[in-house]
């Protein structure tokens, strides 16, 4: 029997998909039938975690998708339904390629520490706009707040201060004393969760805070015959027993990567472009021009002079980012 279904994209091995029927979690292997190419697309991966494919499976009398397919017998991915969003990976070399990170994400956690290791704000901002500009809202975990509420207090109240005031919400979290991390799982419950963040500050730590069966150094699916023997693993999605899912980027930089003309970078800064709109001049590029309502907003202590340092950082080093 041919069996027709909708199933999401969970990981990728170097010669298969494992696909599951979200919100149920049973891991079937699938590979790509024919050439599925989006349009304008320059991806090295056609199909990406996150993706809701089509896919048809021929079952044997009796059995269902969970028993029917396997890897001598796998799903036939048939198509890509269109993603809401998606981020990618721009390779370094010159070849211009990118690889898909995941697509239709209802959010990223942008895992941070005020200190240990100190948070460096101009790279924030600049992961900030990528998220902005994948159309990813974000929310910024604040870890290890157990080593850092008392001594570091200004910083925290100011922290909250410019990235609420930006519109971002910031959760404090302690994956070492439990703190705030049933919030977090509520945060997560439901949803499809992109977890990011500089090496060190306890995203690992999280992700088994969250749910002590994962453990993400591990690389973890526990069905182990469901992976082919020279696996190559990407990026792959767990499933939070609390509910929702989650996928785990092992670093920040690769995605730090955008395209961006001059003139479009003060978009992605929420709090600016909501400023711009009284510019006298558009496009305004808020640094030089007469009549500029950002500059006024940063003078006024309305918009965080952080964060318009960061913008200018931005404008300045334009370019060397491609
Ligand atoms: P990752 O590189 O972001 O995955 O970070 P890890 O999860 O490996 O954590 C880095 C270090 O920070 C480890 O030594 C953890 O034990 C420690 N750590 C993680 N979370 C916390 C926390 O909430 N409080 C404290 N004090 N230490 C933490
Ligand atoms: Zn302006």
């Amino acid at each position: 029997m041919i069996f027709k279904g909708e199933a999401t994209v969970v990981k990728h091995t170097g010669s298969h998909y494992l696909l599951s029927r979200l919100p149920e979690w049973e891991l079937f292997p699938a590979v790509l039938r024919g050439k599925i190419r989006l349009k304008g697309s320059s991806a090295t991966n056609p199909v990406a975690v996150g993706d809701v494919v089509d896919f048809e499976a021929e079952l044997p009398e009796g059995t269902d998708v969970a028993a029917g397919v396997t890897l001598e017998n796998p799903a036939a991915i048939t198509a890509v339904k269109p993603r809401k969003n998606y981020i990618i990976r721009k390779s370094t070399n010159l070849s211009r390629q990118s690889h898909i990170i995941a697509s239709n994400l209802d959010r990223a956690f942008i895992i941070a520490t005020i200190d240990y290791p100190e948070i460096k704000l101009p790279f924030l901002d600049r992961i900030l706009v990528t998220c902005e500009v994948y159309n990813v809202p974000v929310t910024i975990v604040l870890n290890k707040v157990d080593l850092y509420r008392e001594s570091h207090a200004e910083m925290l109240e100011a922290f909250h201060e410019i990235y609420e005031g930006a519109g971002y919400p910031v959760m404090e979290v302690s994956a070492l004393t439990g703190e705030g991390i049933d919030a977090l799982r509520e945060a997560c419950k439901g949803h499809l969760s992109l977890f990011s963040g500089v090496s060190g500050v306890g995203k690992s730590s999280l992700i088994k805070a969250l749910d002590p069966s994962l453990d993400p150094r591990v690389g973890e699916i526990s069905d182990v015959h469901l992976q082919g023997k020279h696996t190559t693993t990407f990026y792959e999605m767990y499933s939070l027993a609390s509910g929702g899912f989650i996928v785990d980027t092992p670093g920040l930089r690769g995605f730090g990567l955008v395209d961006l003309k001059k003139e479009e970078i003060a978009l992605y800064f929420p709090e600016m472009l909501k400023a711009s709109e009284n510019c006298r001049f558009t496009p305004c590029t808020h640094t030089h021009e007469p009549g500029c309502a950002v500059k006024e907003a940063v003078e006024a202590g309305e918009i965080s002079y952080d964060r318009y340092s960061s913008y200018l950082g931005m404008l300045d080093e334009e370019g060397k980012y491609r």
